[in-house]
């Protein structure tokens, strides 16, 4: 059975002499593994199918649970995202939450968009930063696991104090907060409150210092770290930038 859907590569692994594994998130299914036969071959037609970030139209031969790459017409390479080293560390951040925090054959139509307006924005120039702040808040919303920056999750004060709380997995004022709890400065919660629901397309009209961008993007990781697992990627991304 055959199988056509919009995908982006995430991720991708060489197997035996000629062949790679890829990772997809596709618009219709979630996340894919398929066997590309042949694609690092020199003169492998569908070679651009298996660079990472490649988003186009995938066509699948399906067979039970296995998936097979037919062919592929390129929508968008993303390729600039390779030439800077902090895009490519946030695009890596961005496709390692999917990659590592979905389920395979979970599909999540505005999930999916919102990867690819993410990508978009990178390769735009918008700063990396703040793209990859706003995916990080989106991507927890998705997951059943929105932050609130607006009020204590049980009170619903907002003060000078505020607190990310990894026991109670929320934003809490300090009367309510337990010890597995860190410090979010009012700035980081400002900058929070402003980016989660702003479309992406907006996002260049924001200016944050990069200080104030990682001090949020290490509270946000922390919490991703507790609620999923570490993004190693954002981890070298908070390293580099
Ligand atoms: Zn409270």
């Amino acid at each position: 059975m055959d199988l056509i859907t919009k995908a982006i590569a995430l991720k991708t692994t060489d197997y035996g002499e000629s062949d790679k594994f890829i990772l997809l998130y596709s618009l219709d299914h979630g996340k894919i593994s398929v066997h590309a036969k042949g694609i690092r071959k020199a003169k492998a037609k569908l070679k651009f199918a298996g660079d990472t970030f490649c988003f186009g139209n995938y066509e699948l031969a399906q067979t039970g649970d296995r998936y097979m790459l037919k062919t592929c017409e390129q929508l968008e390479s993303f390729y600039t995202l390779r030439e800077d080293i902090v895009c490519y560390y946030s695009a890596c951040a961005i496709a390692e939450c999917i990659a590592n925090y979905t389920e395979e054959g979970q599909s999540d139509p505005v999930l999916f968009v919102e990867t690819l307006r993410a990508l978009e924005q990178l390769v735009l120039g918008t700063n990396p930063l703040t793209v990859v702040l706003r995916y990080l808040l989106g991507f927890v919303k998705s997951q059943g696991f929105a932050l609130d920056f607006k009020r204590c999750a049980e009170c619903g004060e907002l003060n000078k104090k505020m607190f990310l709380d990894f026991a109670k997995g929320g934003i809490l004022c300090d009367s309510h907060r337990t010890l597995d709890s860190i410090a979010v400065t009012p700035r980081v919660i400002s900058a929070c409150n402003l980016l989660e629901d702003m479309p992406f397309d907006k996002l260049k009209t924001v200016t944050f210092s990069n200080e104030l961008l990682k001090d949020a993007l290490g509270d946000v990781g922390q919490y991703i770290a507790h609620s999923f697992s570490q993004n190693k990627s954002l981890a070298e991304l908070l390293h580099l930038a």
